[in-house]
C-alpha cells in the first residue's frame, strides 16, 4: 500500500488551472523530488495535500485513508508535516520554544515527551547550540534548519519540504541537504520541492516535473531530465 496516493487531483483559481488531474503515488520511506518552473503549481500541490486548499476534483489517500475532505489539522495529526516556502518562526521565542509550540500543535504526546523529542530534533537538525537563542537572530541557514525542525516537531510520517534550500549559497545548501538526507535515511518519507536543481542532485530516487499544473515527467532523474519536453519547458533548451 502506498503512503500517499493522489488520483486526478485538480484545482482551478478562476481561469487558471493550478493542478490538472495530478496522479502519483509515494511509497513508504521514499523521497520524491518535485521540480518545475515558477507558477507550475508546486506549492499548490502541497497545499492540496495538507488541506490548506480544497481540491475541486480528485482524491488524496494517505496511509490507506481518504483525507481529501479533512481539514489541515486533522491531516497534521494523521502525520502530514510541511515546511513553508517563507519561514515564519516566532522571532522572539527561542529556537527550542519554537519547537515546543510546533510539538504542542502535533499534540499526540505528553508535554515531557514533546520536550524530549524536541531536544532530539535540535540535534538531528544541527541546531543544538542555538537552542536558547531567539529565532529572530538566526542566520538564513539556521532559519532553514529551524523550518525543518518545526516541521519535524509535529511528528510527521510524511515530510513536505517547499523550496527549503532557496536563497542559500551552494555550500550552505550542501550542508542542509546532508541534514535532510540523514533524516530520510532514518526512514522519513519526503516530498521535496526545489526550484534549484542541484539541491535535489543527491536525491537519486524519483523526480516529478510539473508545468501549468500538469505532470509532464515522472521517474528516475536521468530519464526524466533527458526527455525532450522537460528539457524544452524546464531548461529552456
Ligand atoms: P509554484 O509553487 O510552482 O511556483 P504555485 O503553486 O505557487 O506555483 O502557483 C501556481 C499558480 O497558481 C500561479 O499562477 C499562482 O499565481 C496561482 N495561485 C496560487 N495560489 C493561488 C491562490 N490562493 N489564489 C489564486 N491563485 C493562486
Ligand atoms: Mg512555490
Amino acid at each position: 500500500m502506498p503512503m500517499l496516493a493522489l488520483s486526478n487531483v485538480s484545482k482551478r483559481f478562476g481561469a487558471l488551472t493550478a493542478a490538472d488531474a495530478v496522479s502519483f503515488e509515494l511509497r513508504q520511506g521514499e523521497a520524491l523530488g518535485i521540480i518545475g518552473p515558477n507558477g507550475a503549481g508546486k506549492s499548490t500541490l502541497f497545499n492540496l495535500i495538507t488541506g490548506n486548499i480544497a481540491v475541486d476534483a480528485g482524491t488524496i489517500i494517505f496511509d490507506g485513508r481518504d483525507v481529501t475532505r479533512l481539514p489541515p489539522m486533522q491531516r497534521c495529526f494523521a502525520g502530514v508535516g510541511r515546511s513553508f516556502q517563507i519561514p515564519q518562526p516566532f522571532e522572539k521565542l527561542t529556537v527550542f520554544e519554537n519547537l515546543l509550540v510546533a510539538g504542542a500543535f502535533g499534540a499526540r504526546k505528553a508535554e515531557a515527551e514533546v520536550g524530549d523529542r524536541c531536544a532530539e530534533i535540535l540535534v538531528e537538525t544541527g541546531l543544538i547550540d542555538r537552542a536558547n537563542h531567539p529565532a529572530g537572530g538566526l542566520s538564513l541557514l539556521q532559519r532553514k534548519r529551524l523550518e525543518l525542525a518545526r516541521a519535524l516537531a509535529t511528528e510527521p510520517r510524511l515530510l513536505l519540504l517547499d523550496e527549503i534550500a532557496g536563497g542559500l549559497t551552494e555550500g550552505e545548501c550542501g550542508m542542509l541537504v546532508d541534514t535532510i538526507l540523514a533524516i530520510h535515511k532514518g526512514g522519513m518519507s519526503i516530498i521535496w520541492i526545489e526550484h534549484v536543481l542541484h539541491a535535489l542532485n543527491s536525491l537519486d530516487e524519483r523526480l516529478l516535473v510539473l508545468n501549468f499544473g500538469k505532470v509532464i515527467g515522472m521517474g528516475a532523474p536521468d530519464t526524466v531530465m533527458a526527455s525532450r519536453e522537460v528539457r524544452e519547458i524546464y531548461l529552456g533548451i
